[in-house]
């Protein structure tokens, strides 16, 4: 109410100019059927198990009966995508179905695959079952791991069948329609910003960021100039922290475009993400992407900072002062590596004092990429290494992580044994036993991640109408730094059928 709304009502495709939003309604589901929920995020807005299961919870988060009192809307926002000036894009199929207060805090529920909003363009505003799979369980897998992220409340089924592939003959390809709840204080994103400046809509972009601050950032109090540096500074260093996360935990999104980076710095749309299995930063999930690999897992943080400078010359006519924000920017990088490398020593063991060099990491990194070395079993099995042992029983200890441990010999072998013997005398200098360090370290490298072979797993079981496996990652998930000897079998390097697996987006 306290932003600009588009004056027309309809989801009617179209540019919507000198507004932050429309007001739109929910496409009617023809059987819908609930997979899943998530009891936890129920509760966070409210809601027990049995509102959960509830004939009403279905109508209403199918997007077949509105909320009492509520006014739907998807909002507007532009972006760079891959790189490049995209103009309007918006909510195209996204619509926000209310903002809930609970316990003093903010949450937004959004439907995804709710149907066509004037932010469609050519598409349908439709999601298919799998991309939906991979997006609730993948958003929970996160947050359980530590990393900010949006939430998901609810999974289902619309009913519905959905248009994707048109196969080589030209007959179309229907696919299961499914429709996602997710939660964030607020869906706002780095587009939303560019979208207002871009059209020169400078009262509105005011608006926009003073309701920002308001709401998301109280604790800035002014609207000067030096309030939207802050401002800037606080969204910069919330974006460095997510992206530490994402390194830490071997994610990739995968569509780092500008109308995809939220405000909170919360990972937000999951598309064709995807996880390492074998540690390489050249890697990417998007099979878009396969070419320039903008989005690869090494260029995360640089891609982060490039999105900042487009939200910083978003804010720009608010400031008018390109030094403070110029500052901010190169700060990231700085600021950046230092926290990388501390986080990486954490990864490793070493929690006491901090290496001004990353030498010790960057010959880590160097031998991880020589044969093909699972990231989330070697930074696991690190942990079981003792300050006995010799470089031999070291890596004896973490060779599960190796997809070819015949390739381990001669001078991957040697190298290898010279960065143990090296490792295993600076963990001789720290003060932590084997068990203190050990327990530690189980909570920085995660046991279980959703890798993408068993997300795919859990698609095809669904698509023959079996969800079982959907609860059961999403069971592991939710603690993935415990031990969990009963689900051993997921704490697996990819099998080979799934190497050249990506994920999909649409
Ligand atoms: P993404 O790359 O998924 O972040 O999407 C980029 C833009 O395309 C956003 O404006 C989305 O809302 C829009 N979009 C993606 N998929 C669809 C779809 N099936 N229907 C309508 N709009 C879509
Ligand atoms: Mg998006
Ligand atoms: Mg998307």
């Amino acid at each position: 109410e306290e932003l600009p709304a588009d004056s027309e009502q309809s989801n009617e495709i179209r540019q919507v100019k000198n507004a932050c939003f429309s007001y739109v309604l929910p496409k009617k589901t023809s059987n819908p059927k609930l997979i899943h929920a998530s009891i936890e995020v129920g509760n966070l807005i409210g809601l027990d198990a049995n509102d959960l299961k509830s004939d009403t919870f279905l109508k209403i988060f199918s997007g077949n009966e509105l909320l009492p009192n509520s006014k739907p809307f998807s909002m507007c926002y532009a972006g760079h995508q891959f790189g490049n000036w995209a103009g309007q894009l918006g909510d195209g199929r996204a619509i926000n179905l209310a903002e809930v207060e609970n316990k003093g805090k903010f949450y937004t529920l959004q439907l995804k695959g709710a149907g066509k909003t004037p932010y469609s363009r050519t598409a349908d505003g439709l999601a298919v079952l799998r991309s939906s799979i991979r997006e609730y369980l993948c958003a929970e897998a996160m947050f359980h791991l530590g990393v900010p992220t949006t939430r998901s409340l609810s999974l289902i089924l619309s009913g519905d069948e959905v248009l994707r592939d048109m196969l080589y003959d030209g007959h179309p390809e229907y696919e299961k329609g499914a429709i996602v709840c997710r939660v964030a204080p607020s869906f706002i994103r780095f587009g939303s910003f560019e979208m207002l400046t871009a059209r020169n809509e400078l009262k509105n972009l005011k608006q926009l960021v003073d309701f920002t601050i308001k709401y998301y950032y109280p604790e800035i109090t002014g609207n000067t100039k030096t309030d939207y540096i802050s401002f800037f500074k606080k969204i910069a260093n919330k974006t460095l922290d997510m992206i530490l996360e994402w390194q830490r935990v071997g994610f990739v999104h995968g569509v780092m475009n500008t109308d995809n980076m939220s405000i909170h710095g919360l990972t937000i749309d999951y598309g064709p993400y995807g996880w390492l299995d074998n540690y390489d930063p050249n890697w990417t999930p998007n099979t878009t992407d396969r070419q320039h690999k903008r989005y690869r897992f090494g260029n995360q943080p640089n891609v982060a900072q490039w999105n900042l400078y487009q939200l910083a010359n978003a804010i720009f006519p608010l400031v008018n002062d390109a030094a403070p924000l110029e500052a901010i920017l190169e700060s990231f990088q700085k600021d950046f590596q230092v926290k990388y490398n501390n986080m990486m020593l954490s990864k490793i063991g070493i929690f006491s004092t901090k290496e001004t060099n990353s030498i010790l990491i960057d010959y880590l990194e160097h031998n991880l990429q020589l044969s093909e070395t699972d990231m989330t079993i070697f930074f696991r099995k690190l942990s079981t290494i003792s300050l006995k042992d010799t470089a031999i029983e070291a890596l004896e200890k973490i060779k599960l992580a190796f997809y070819n441990p015949s390739e381990i010999q001669q001078n991957i072998l040697e190298t290898w044994l010279e960065w143990f013997s090296q490792y295993l005398e600076r963990l001789n200098v720290e003060s932590l036993s084997d068990e203190g360090r050990k327990t530690k370290m189980n909570l920085i490298n995660p046991k279980y991640v959703l890798r993408n072979y068993m997300a795919q797993m859990s698609i095809d079981l669904a698509n023959k109408d079996n969800f079982s496996l959907i609860d059961e990652l999403y069971q592991l998930l939710r603690k993935p730094y415990d031990e969990q000897p009963k689900n051993e079998k997921w704490f697996a390097k990819r099998p080979d059928w799934a190497r050249s697996k990506v994920g999909c987006s649409m």
